[in-house]
């Protein structure tokens, strides 16, 4: 896909049910194989910073990936500086930090990049005077707010809609939220996720509020935030004072983060402890640089288990 794309938004809902996660192209040949060092980034480059993927990549739900907290350790003690992105948007950093401490990972919320982060960081940039109205979790408005975004709850007096998934969504919520809708009112969504994984189940995620809004108004999002968007990948940068190309995107999925990583320019890595199975590796056109069986093996990335 075009970068263009990604950053307009022309796209904007990516499939996230994992059978339908990627843009499969059965039978195409793969490029080049990735395990364990197809060519020799990092013998031109130092990896100074990492951008982590959590769900997937650190965890599956509550349960730590064997060896993640280690190859965090791998990675500070390597002089690499760490964000960890989610594109949930549901949660605060605080939240993500209290469940890395679980996991005996340190981080602090200005390590955490959430949707929802990314989402108040690009209003209070490009819509610093406007009203936002706001379907999405009450954690969201905390987020947005702190930021020094001003939410309406006034749908007939806001200048611009956050769309996000609303557990409590109903049909009064839905009819508010159409009426805040213009012909011209721009509409930015803090992640295309379709769906998520629940405890017993994939569960609905912000999908099935951009789906209702396009269904009701015939308007997809002008601007999606998170992953794969660069909007959280620059943000993400911008954090770690880090070159793109100085920089690692870890992650176990293909068209969200490992999409996001090439599309900012970092170095890719994707794990197979989460969503990507082989067959949808093979499948694919968005190649990563690596391919590893887990996070635990990041130092052979690094070169501290290889040719580096
Ligand atoms: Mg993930």
């Amino acid at each position: 896909m075009p970068v263009d794309a990604v950053a307009l938004g022309a796209r904007p809902v990516v499939g996230s049910y994992p059978r339908e996660s990627v843009h499969c192209h059965a039978g195409a040949p793969r490029g080049n194989v990735l395990d364990p060092v197809p060519h020799d980034v990092h013998a031109r480059t130092r990896i100074e910073g990492a951008l982590v993927d959590m769900d997937g990549t650190l965890y599956r739900g509550d349960v730590p990936i064997p060896g993640a907290r280690e190859a965090i350790d791998t990675l500070r003690d390597a002089g690499v500086a760490v964000q960890f992105l989610t594109n949930n948007a549901t949660k605060s950093p605080a939240e993500y930090v209290r469940k890395l401490a679980g996991m005996g990972i340190d981080a602090t919320p200005d390590e955490v990049v959430t949707a929802g982060v990314v989402t108040a960081d690009y209003l209070a940039r490009e819509y610093p005077d406007d009203r936002a109205y706001v379907f999405g979790e009450p954690s969201l408005r905390e987020v947005l707010t702190d930021r020094g975004v001003t939410v309406t709850e006034d749908p007939m007096r806001t200048d611009v809609v956050v769309l996000s998934l609303d557990t409590g969504l109903d049909y009064d919520r839905f009819t508010r939220l159409l009426r805040a809708i213009t012909p011209r009112t721009p509409i930015i969504a803090t992640n295309p996720d379709r769906t998520k994984p629940g405890t017993d189940g994939i569960v609905p995620s912000a999908g099935l509020v951009i789906g209702a809004v396009e269904g009701m108004t015939g308007r997809e999002p002008d601007t999606v935030a998170g992953k794969p968007s660069v909007v959280a990948g620059r943000f993400a940068l911008d954090r770690l004072g880090v070159d793109a190309s100085d920089c690692l995107l870890v992650g176990d999925r293909l068209d969200t983060d490992v999409q996001m990583g090439i599309a900012v320019g970092a170095t890719t890595v994707l794990v197979r402890t989460g969503v990507t199975d082989a067959a949808t590796l093979d499948g694919s056109e968005i190649e990563p640089d690596y391919v590893l069986d887990s996070i635990a093996e990041i130092g052979t990335v690094l070169g501290s288990d290889g040719d580096g």
